[in-house]
């Protein structure tokens, strides 16, 4: 028994995010290309002897009950194996929360990842990832990590190549943004051929290793919605562009903005900009960054 681990939850974003279709039973079917990214909660798991689960985090606003998707992902795995022990979970938050960088779902992934390893569950990250989605669409590729191409509502999951390393410049305006209002007020029919971006042509310049691509591949359906609602989002990417970004995008609904950038000076130069600059008006949070490659370790 395994009485306490100490886990990392890693963020990620989007390279690519196209939205084809809304289905008949309300999920949109996407094809995006998620990338880990070197920010991360911290998430303790200490064993109990008495039953029950147990949560706290360092964000008074977080619930702290059945609400919270690492007592979610608790729960699934105690429940369905009939474990008899409890356990508490300590929720370090460093994402930011409802950016669209995968934070809730990153926590719930390593959770199942940690609740497996105590009790000795023996589940493969195949099983882990079947039991994530019952949570949400990003948690199976948030059990994955690395990069890699997400289909159907997120479930089909194609690991790819890492991208070459190169500079995250990670940026949050000061406003939270809900995913389902976002797809809410989505209506994929009616968009142009310019709100889908080459997914295709992403995962050929991935698996080519041309970052120049990469870049210029880069885009996200959900634009079309948060960016005319909080015109910040652009003004952030103009920013990161004019200070020599390769592309920078919003990552999943937002409104998280990333950028990339090939020199590291650039990048520094870019994120002061952004921290102590001009940018600082309209930005409540920024990170300097790296891509994460590290598959299914949770360490
Ligand atoms: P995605 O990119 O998958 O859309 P997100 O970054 O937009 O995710 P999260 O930060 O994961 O959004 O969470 C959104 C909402 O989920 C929050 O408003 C919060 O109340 C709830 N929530 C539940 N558990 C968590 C958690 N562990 N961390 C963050 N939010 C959580």
């Amino acid at each position: 028994m395994v009485r306490h681990l100490g886990l990392k939850a890693y963020g990620k974003v989007n390279l690519g995010l196209d939205v084809l279709r809304r289905r008949e039973d309300g999920y949109h079917e996407v094809r995006m290309v998620m990338q880990t990214v070197g920010i991360y909660d911290r998430v303790d798991l200490l064993y109990r002897e008495e039953p029950g689960i147990t949560v706290e985090t360092n964000l008074f606003y977080l619930p702290v009950n059945e609400n919270n998707l690492v007592y979610k992902a608790a729960a699934l795995l105690i429940n369905e194996f009939g474990i008899r022990g409890g356990v508490h979970i300590r929720l370090k938050k460093m994402i930011p929360v409802a950016a669209g960088m995968a934070g809730g779902s990153s926590d719930a992934a390593a959770v199942l990842f940690g609740v497996n390893k105590m009790f000795g569950l023996g589940l493969t990250g195949r099983q882990l990832q079947e039991r994530g989605l019952k949570i949400g669409a990003d948690v199976p590729y948030c059990v994955m990590r690395g990069t890699a191409l997400s289909e159907g509502v997120g479930e089909i999951l194609t690991p790819l190549p890492p991208v070459p390393q190169c500079r995250v410049l990670i940026a949050k305006p000061g406003i939270n943004v809900s995913t389902k209002s976002v797809y809410e007020n989505l209506h994929v029919e009616k968009l142009g051929p310019e709100c889908h971006p080459d997914i295709d042509g992403l995962v050929e310049a991935v698996r080519q290793k041309d970052m120049v691509r990469v870049a210029a591949c880069m885009g996200n359906t959900l634009e079309a919605v948060t960016i005319p609602a909080h015109p910040e989002i652009a003004a952030i990417k103009e920013m990161m562009m004019e200070t020599g970004a390769l592309n920078a995008l919003m990552s999943g609904s937002g409104p998280t903005v990333f950028g990339l950038y090939t020199d590291s000076r650039t990048a520094e130069a870019a994120y002061r900009r952004l921290r102590y600059g001009d940018g600082s008006r309209i930005v409540r949070q920024v990170f300097l960054t790296d891509f994460f490659n590290r598959r299914e370790a949770n360490d």
